[in-house]
């Protein structure tokens, strides 16, 4: 059977650490790839991935939310798509209109970049994209903001993007193949600037991210998105604690089979 892979572009939450990137996931099946999220310093890696200066294979690009690092290179890929592919179809872009706009801003004097090489189809609840069934679930953050599921060759991985502790995570991580999920641990840095008081939990702890991938029956967990400087390796114990299968530590380049 045509096996799925999911690879880790970026790790890190907020801000890239040195030598690593925020958040970004590639997941692929059949010479098909969809990008989830492309924070800052993901591009080079998913054109190194991908084996293509233009990202060739993408079927897909889902935005989880308009923060920059988790949008920061998509500028970058519409321009190699826009200077290197023109040719090349335009790409289904899944996102909340706030990414779009922003892109939009980052276009070239006059050129109409962002609506040749993107095809933008806002947030719907379901689409079917080059052999990858998604389904998007509007989860808790600062801003508008999705996870979501994707469906392909009998296998089913899910991501949350950012998110609070609520039960649409679990419905999004039901009886996935592999779930990653935001474990920002913010609690580990002390001094940290925080959100203002009374403010909702928009992000999750890794016993957190544990606690709900199993009630969400999810098989493997990955763990991402983390504040850079956090011991990576607590945060796995903490959601070990919580969640009994594989708990894993997204790094740049891992890479997943299903
Ligand atoms: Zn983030």
């Amino acid at each position: 059977m045509t096996p799925v892979t999911i690879t880790t572009l970026g790790s890190c939450g907020a801000w890239p650490e040195p030598g690593r990137a925020c958040s970004g996931v590639v997941v692929e099946y059949d010479g098909a790839a969809i990008a989830v999220d492309l924070g800052w310093g993901t591009l080079p890696r998913l054109l190194t991935h991908l084996r293509s200066p233009t990202a060739a294979p993408l079927a897909a690009v889902v935005v989880t939310h308009d923060h920059p690092d988790h949008t920061g290179d998509l500028p970058a890929l519409m321009r190699a798509r826009w200077y290197a592919g023109r040719d090349l179809p335009a790409v289904p872009l899944l996102c909340p209109e706030a990414v779009v706009v922003r892109l939009r801003e980052s276009e070239d004097g006059a050129h109409r970049s962002c609506a040749h090489v993107f095809d933008w189809l806002g947030t719907p609840d379901a689409a079917t994209v080059g052999g990858f069934d998604l389904a998007l679930h509007r989860l808790p953050h600062y801003v508008d903001n999705v996870g979501v599921r994707i469906e392909a060759g009998g296998a089913t991985v899910a991501v949350t993007g950012d998110t609070g502790p609520i039960e649409a995570v679990v419905e999004l991580g039901r009886d996935v193949d592999v779930f990653v999920v935001d474990a920002t641990d913010r609690h580990q840095r002390q001094g940290v600037p925080g959100p203002p008081p009374g403010t909702p939990a928009y992000n999750l702890t890794a016993a957190q991210a544990g606690a709900l991938a199993a009630r969400a029956g999810a098989r493997r967990l990955v763990l991402t998105h983390f504040w850079p400087g956090n011991h990576r390796e607590r945060s796995r114990q903490d959601a070990a604690a919580e969640f009994g299968g594989d708990v894993l530590l997204a790094d740049e380049g891992l890479t997943i089979t299903v």
